[in-house]
């Protein structure tokens, strides 16, 4: 649902480690406390890290964001295609040279705003890594910085120790005789690789994964929840769509395991990768699909440690939470149960051979970066470039930054935002979000459709809300993470575990509402809808979203409508759900909700009917939630803006006011990605691509005023037709 981070693309992160692959990127990556650990998978296929893998590269320079002249206001008017229409393809006309001419870098999928952004970022911070290895570390901090760098960059050595570091996994998969020790692995695998709400990550490798976090019931204190995991694949669709290119990619998938399992020197390798891929499949069946794993409601399901056994036989529960150190929780929250209830039924219906398979291979797999280099070679032109077409993998000092900046990513934010994040910066920023904030309890109090009740709550979340700029109040102590400059293998099970006994160890804590769940390096912003916060970090604070020299209405248009839309998350479909304390319970009376599916209902309609390809269509449910918030944050910025102006005509520089703030909002979101990356978000992400977001446009007025869009016009929609929620 949405809350989540604003594009899933941009995130931070690239790199990374990920599972050996190659790389991912991650967006979270490093991140706060609480932050998910990923685990390779999922930090390659959340949504929010692909993208910074794409963007990833290479340490050179970053490239200029404009690529053209820029006018006065802040419009990059020679990106423009003026030949065009507005009112025919509003996204063309602002964008249209630009897309005619950007060239994705080949070691990515995509580039876009927030992959130049990475880039910046990203040069930033292989900056600040690169000066503390020159400068000998001394600190502790520093030590563990350039002690993550110096292993991955060390080849020789990796090359030299081979599977060595595999041996003890492959001997313990070898002692597993019985459903008890099958079960003591599969809790031992757990991680902190998921997050369905901030991240709205459902994806780990591992059999299940664990989110420590605010509790729906309780939201006071911090509380485990189980969720579905087991595929290395994307999603379930991989395994499950029957469609020719699925077909194909599942036929490779199979050409892939067999070769990693060969390299590993694994006997039997085709019918063994036929055993694990119909294991994947079987637990891909009983996945929720990624529309489910959003109707938070549905996941609000607190089961008793004790009722496990009968509740989803098959697994020995008893062993897997001693295993996991989940015992001493009384309960447990299970956020797709039915999946659970089925994977569990699996763990003792499938063959322990089988399993024992499994877990090999996933072994092998979500550590391939760390091992030599024919494997994360191996990983890299699966999951990286049949999967996502990337068609060259970053250099490895590139993919070295975003490893140290993927597991200790505060430590390096830190430093960052000391550098890179000017006070003037963070004060003007905070007024344009108080000024936003105010526009929402403005239009909340003009809806005519409200009660007055609801309209009450909704103005106490909004006044609660805390929103996060620039950087975190508080840092993660990584002080009992051990890091070893000769040992990068060994380094990522042991962040890993840092951050799974993290995760652990906080239940039944009280919530530190406050803490972020990105670093300040990640070009992104976020909506953690347990926490009623939002963040903002430093690197997406940063031209052309915010730039302290354009015009006003241009960073209104610009990062305004990010803002906008992070607001807007708080009372969209999930936002809706938690109220002012981040408690799971539906704040809004019957007849405004039903007033409310009604207007997003028609919203989910008109996305729908996009078709990037002629054999795809956009979900206009599954994009439901970012659509709205896209719509709603962009009125709110515009509202912003025009009470900042106290009744004075918007200044004109070249374009009228307005055109410059519908302008700017198109020029943000442009992105150009390749036909597999696309089909994969399409399929798989809850935002839509760029120029459907940008052609939320033709629900507002002000848009028609601004451009004298009419009838006729391919974007026209009759006033009845304007989707209007807030
Ligand atoms: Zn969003």
């Amino acid at each position: 649902m949405g809350l989540c981070a604003y594009s899933a693309a941009p995130v931070v992160i690239t790199s990374i480690h990920v599972a050996g692959p190659t790389a991912a990127t991650v967006s979270d990556l490093v991140l706060p406390e609480f932050r998910p650990r990923m685990t390779v998978n999922q930090q390659r296929w959340s949504g929010k890290r692909m993208v910074l893998l794409l963007l990833s590269l290479a340490i050179a320079a970053p490239a200029q964001i404009s690529t053209g002249s820029q006018d006065l206001s802040g419009i990059v008017v020679a990106d423009m295609d003026r030949s065009v229409q507005p009112g025919d393809d509003f996204y063309r006309y602002a964008n249209g040279h630009w897309l005619a001419t950007a060239v994705i870098p080949g070691d990515r999928s995509a580039v876009s705003v927030f992959a130049q952004l990475t880039e910046l970022s990203d040069h930033r911070t292989a900056a600040l890594i690169e000066d503390l290895v020159k400068s000998g570390a001394s600190t502790p901090v520093e030590k563990r910085i350039a002690g993550f760098y110096q292993a991955y960059m060390n080849e020789v050595v990796i090359e030299a120790k081979g599977l060595k570091p595999l041996q003890p996994i492959f001997s313990a998969i070898n002692d597993i005789h019985d459903q008890h020790g099958l079960a003591r692995a599969l809790g031992e695998r757990l991680r902190a690789d998921e997050d369905p709400l901030n991240y709205t990550n459902y994806h780990s490798p591992n059999f299940l994964a664990l989110w420590s976090a605010p509790g729906f019931n309780d939201p006071d204190h911090y509380t485990a929840y189980l969720m579905q995991g087991g595929i290395e694949m994307p999603d379930r669709e991989y395994y499950l769509q029957d469609s020719p290119s699925m077909r194909e990619l599942r036929e490779k998938y199979r050409t892939h395991v067999i070769s990693m399992l060969k390299l590993a020197g694994i006997s039997e390798p085709e019918s063994r990768a036929g055993r694990i891929i119909a294991l994947e499949h079987a637990i891909a069946e009983k996945h929720w699909t990624l529309a489910e794993d959003q109707e938070v409601r549905k996941a609000n399901n607190r089961w008793n440690r004790s009722e496990f056994p009968t509740k989803a036989p098959g697994l020995d529960w008893a062993e897997f939470f001693r295993a996991t150190g989940l015992s001493t929780q009384t309960t447990i929250m299970v956020w797709q149960p039915s999946a659970i209830i089925g994977e569990a039924a699996l763990a003792g219906s499938t063959p322990l051979e089988t399993w024992k398979d499994w877990l090999t291979y996933h072994a092998i797999e979500d550590h391939a970066d760390a091992l030599p280099k024919a494997f994360a070679e191996k990983h890299f032109a699966f999951f990286q470039s049949e999967i996502s077409g990337v068609q060259e993998q970053s250099p490895r000092q590139q993919r070295a930054i975003d490893e140290v900046n993927f597991f200790l990513g505060d430590e390096v934010g830190k430093l960052y935002a000391a550098r890179y994040f000017p006070p003037e910066s963070k004060a003007r920023l905070e007024t344009m979000v108080a000024n936003i904030v105010a526009a929402f309890h403005k239009r909340i109090d003009a809806l005519p459709w409200m009660s007055a009740t609801t309209k009450a709550q909704a103005h106490t979340k909004l006044s609660a809300l805390y929103v996060g700029i620039g950087y975190p109040e508080t840092w993660k102590d990584y002080s009992h993470l051990e890091i070893k400059a000769d040992d990068l293998f060994g380094n990522e099970l042991r962040a890993e575990s840092f951050e799974y006994v993290r995760a652990i160890e906080r239940l039944g804590k009280p919530v530190d509402r406050r803490e972020w769940c990105m670093t300040p390096q990640t070009v992104n912003a976020v909506n953690l809808p347990l926490q009623n916060a939002l963040n903002f970090p430093a690197a997406i604070l940063e031209p052309p979203f915010f730039d302290a020299q354009a015009a006003e209405v241009v960073n209104y248009g610009a990062i305004g409508s990010i803002i906008g839309h992070e607001v807007s998350h708080t009372f969209d479909s999930q936002g809706s759900a938690f109220d002012a304390k981040g408690q799971l319970r539906n704040w809004w009376m019957a007849e405004d909700f039903r007033h409310f599916d009604d207007a997003t209902a028609s919203l989910a309609k008109q996305y729908d009917q996009y078709r990037p390809f002629p054999d795809l269509a956009l979900n206009g449910k599954q994009t439901l939630a970012e659509n709205i918030a896209d719509l709603g944050g962009l009125a709110a910025a515009y509202d912003a803006y025009l009470a900042t102006l106290k009744g004075a005509p918007p200044p004109a520089h070249g374009f009228s006011g307005q055109q410059q703030f519908f302008l700017a909002y198109a020029q943000s979101r442009r992105s150009k990605m390749r036909d597999g990356e696309l089909r994969r978000r399409v399929m798989t992400d809850e935002h839509s691509p760029a120029e459907y977001r940008t052609d939320t446009v033709r629900n507002l007025g002000a848009w028609y005023e601004a451009f004298q869009v009419r009838e006729g016009q391919k974007l026209y929609l009759p006033p009845r037709e304007r989707v209007k929620i807030w």
